[in-house]
């Protein structure tokens, strides 16, 4: 379903992805580990098209990502093209940028109405049911300051699922959290595993991982060096350095 293949990504000199190849079948949740500055972000930032890829391909739901074939030759899609793509793949980030000049339940609207065009009443609807799911109907009318960041982070997933995305990327997003916060963000992501929903999940949760995903990626210097379950990952990887890193977070 989501399919990177040989994808390469420098910053001028520094060159971060150098050819990681990664698969998501439907409804997979993949958790993706790594060493900080491994380049899991960059990889995340990549497929939602925040960044431009050097080389390689993506390819999401069988649509290739960023370009596509004309007359025998690859060229960029425009803006207008990119930003249709990017409607289906929802990303939460470790800081839950919400806008906090609009309260919960007009953070949640906002794009359905702005982007696909729903009318204010339709994207209501469905935004009071979402925020329901993730245990904020009570708060639809707060603004983001005024919640806790657990409440944030699901109300910024709340948001992200309001465009029915056919993916959802996490980058780490618990790790801004109290820990007594978190329990509740990854209780709502666990849900949102089992309801089907494809998945990348950058973490450090070793407890979700082995709970909630399907399969378990080890990136180290820009390559996806190990991927298996979580049990054979977690408890006994094979590469040397998975090992390495597995045992300093524990
Ligand atoms: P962490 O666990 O700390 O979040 P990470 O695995 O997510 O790390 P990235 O954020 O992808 O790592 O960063 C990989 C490397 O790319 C780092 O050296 C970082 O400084 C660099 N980098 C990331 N984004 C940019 C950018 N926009 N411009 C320049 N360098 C960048
Ligand atoms: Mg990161």
């Amino acid at each position: 379903f989501i399919e990177l293949r040989n994808i390469h990504k420098s910053f001028g000199h520094l060159h971060v992805l150098k050819g990681a190849d990664l698969e998501v079948n439907a409804g997979e949740v993949l958790c993706l580990l790594g060493r900080s500055g491994s380049g899991k972000s960059t990889l995340l930032r990549c497929i939602n098209q925040l960044e431009t890829i050097d080389e390689g391909s993506i390819v999401v739901d069988g649509q290739l990502l960023g370009v596509e074939w004309h007359r025998g030759r690859l060229r960029e899609l425009k803006d207008r093209q990119v930003t249709a793509q990017r409607r289906d793949i929802g990303m939460v980030f470790q800081q839950f940028n919400l806008f906090p000049h609009l309260s919960i339940l007009e953070n949640v609207t906002e794009a359905p109405i702005r982007v696909l065009g729903q009318s204010p009443r339709q994207a209501k609807q469905y935004a009071v049911e979402l925020l329901e799911r993730v245990g904020l109907g009570d708060k639809v009318g707060s603004y983001p300051l005024q919640l806790s960041g657990g409440q944030q982070q699901r109300a910024a997933i709340a948001r992200a699922l309001a465009m029915k995305p056919k993916v959802m990327l996490f980058d780490e997003p618990t790790s801004a959290l109290d820990p007594e916060l978190v329990g509740e963000v990854l209780e709502v992501m666990r849900g949102l595993a089992e309801s089907g929903m494809t998945m990348i999940v950058v973490t450090h949760e070793f407890g979700f991982a082995r709970e909630a995903a399907d399969t378990v990626a080890y990136m180290h210097d820009g390559v996806i060096i190990e991927r298996g379950s979580p049990e054979q990952v977690l408890s006994d990887p094979v590469d040397d350095r998975t090992r390495s890193f597995i045992s300093a977070v524990k």
